[in-house]
């Protein structure tokens, strides 16, 4: 498939004249793959969860958000494959669009896929695929290494995934901020920040 084809479903959920999320016309950078975190007041909290991969971000809904502990295994939830550009989305999206409510980009930097158990020659799709994939993140806030587990689903049926992090000499203790008190890792704002700012601009505009 190719990166277009796969955002398919992406598209198809959303009105470009209505929302300012990107429609993904980007290529890939070459480089380093990315990781984005975002976190989405949407109908529920959540942090949205988002790996480079083949020319899209791959992307799980995570209600707790990631964890530097180790002990705490994070419900991942698959949604749908977003553009590249859409590590960029940061703002408010509007009511009765898919999605709305506001995000911000909590974290992002790059990531490399560690060697699995089963051996090098899997590529990182194929692993993931396989539902077992592990990756260092080399993030603003995050680093380290993680995994991301399938635990139920496949075939039809709604999959479920954990994030947790590798113990590794970047674990620790601490958990995931307060998604309320939270900073963009762009612009130091706010979830609430951003709502005001683009409720304003709204207003005077
Ligand atoms: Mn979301």
């Amino acid at each position: 498939m190719t990166s277009r084809d796969k955002l398919t479903t992406y598209r198809g959920k959303r009105h470009f004249g209505r929302t300012r999320e990107p429609e993904g016309r980007q290529a890939p950078s070459g480089d380093a793959p990315c990781f984005v975190v975002q976190i989405h007041d949407a109908s529920t909290l959540h942090f949205d969860f988002r790996l480079e991969v083949d020319g899209v971000l791959k992307s799980w809904s995570v209600p707790k958000g990631p964890s530097a502990d180790p002990q705490d295994k994070r419900l991942a939830v698959p949604t749908e494959d977003h553009p590249l550009e859409y590590r960029d989305f940061e703002g408010v999206i509007a009511a009765g669009e898919y999605g709305a409510g506001t995000v911000i980009v909590w974290d992002e930097g790059s990531y490399r896929p560690l060697p699995g158990k089963k051996g090098p020659s899997r590529t990182f799709s194929e692993a993931l695929e396989r539902g077992h994939a592990s990756f260092w993140l080399d993030g603003s806030k995050l680093h380290g290494g993680y995994a991301l587990t399938r635990f139920r689903g496949g075939s039809g049926e709604r999959e479920s995934w954990l994030l947790v992090k590798e113990g590794d000499e970047c674990a620790g203790r601490r958990g995931t901020p307060d998604a309320r008190r939270a900073r963009s890792v762009r612009s130091g704002r706010t979830l609430k920040r951003v709502s005001q700012e683009e409720a304003g601009e709204q207003g005077s505009g």
